[in-house]
């Protein structure tokens, strides 16, 4: 049995999971971002000082890979605001409508 602690806490990371469902397929929809609007959100990205629970800085390569945070595959509940997105951030950068849970773009 979950403390009301630990329920709201699922509760919060439940529903940013949905939000997150949610942006993706806004921003899947919205087409392709341009190429200079790509290239200052991986500026932003490279130069972002934001770390996660763990001190570990949010801008990250995972297997060659560029995130924002651990992968969400790996973590599918979370708090975006403290620990990322979990989006592949080539993905991301690529669609208008895409944005930086901390709002840096
Ligand atoms: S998406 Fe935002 S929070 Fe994540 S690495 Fe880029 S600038 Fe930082």
């Amino acid at each position: 049995m979950a403390c009301n602690k630990c329920k709201a806490s699922i509760r919060r990371k439940l529903a940013d999971a949905a939000r997150s469902a949610g942006s993706l397929a806004k921003s899947l929809a919205s087409g392709s971002a341009s190429t200079e609007t790509l290239k200052a959100r991986y500026k932003i990205c490279e130069e972002c000082d934001k770390t996660d629970e763990n001190g570990k800085k949010l801008f990250r390569t995972v297997k060659g890979r560029f995130y924002c945070g651990q992968p969400r595959v790996q973590k599918l509940l979370r708090d975006s605001s403290r620990a990322g997105c979990g989006c592949p951030l080539a993905v991301k950068w690529a669609y208008k409508a895409s944005k930086c849970p901390l709002g840096k773009w």
